[in-house]
């Protein structure tokens, strides 16, 4: 393998990454989640990043997504585990029990709350580095690859700008 293709592997492991990452973040968010429209913003979150991901997948294969670096860019530990309020007892948020094996408390004692505004917080700033991440793997990537990494990119800063005017409209 010459250097240029170990570099153009890196480049994709690390932008399959940023996808997966934050194709998890998003579906086990929205199944933490309690408030309704954070569910439905999650959700919608997750679906385009699932989008991304087929994109991706088309030109790149499924090799480099085996590989994904995890970049770090969203917050899994936020969301990774469920917590019953009443006792403390502590499941994960994939396997969250519909009573509490411990004190039998109902499942929306497991339910966490994450505003909505702090739901598009977390998608302006993982777009924006999401952008970043994906403009310097199609630096290091060619063709098809490389003209739908820098498609990523540019649908990132979207997100991010779209993101920004639904916490502004909040605000309001
Ligand atoms: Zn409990």
């Amino acid at each position: 393998m010459t250097s240029k293709g170990g570099k153009e592997s890196d480049a994709l492991a690390r932008a399959f990454g940023a996808l997966v990452e934050g194709l998890t973040f998003y579906d086990l968010a929205n199944v933490a989640v309690a408030e309704m429209r954070v569910k439905v913003a999650f959700e919608e979150l997750g679906r385009h990043k699932k989008d991304q991901l087929s994109r991706l997948e088309s030109v790149a294969g499924s090799g480099a997504k085996d590989v994904a670096v995890m970049p770090g860019i969203y917050p899994i530990n936020v969301v990774a585990k469920v917590e019953c309020y009443v006792c403390g007892f502590v499941a994960e948020t994939r396997a969250m029990p519909n009573t509490c094996p411990n004190c039998g408390a109902a499942r929306y004692a497991f339910e966490k709350e994450i505003s909505l505004s702090k739901a598009w917080e977390i998608a302006a700033e993982s777009g924006r580095k999401s952008a970043t991440l994906f403009g310097e793997s199609a630096a290091h990537t060619a063709g098809r690859a490389k003209a739908v990494l820098e498609e990523l990119a540019r649908d990132e800063e979207g997100q991010a700008v779209q993101a920004d005017r639904q916490l502004a409209g909040l605000r309001t």
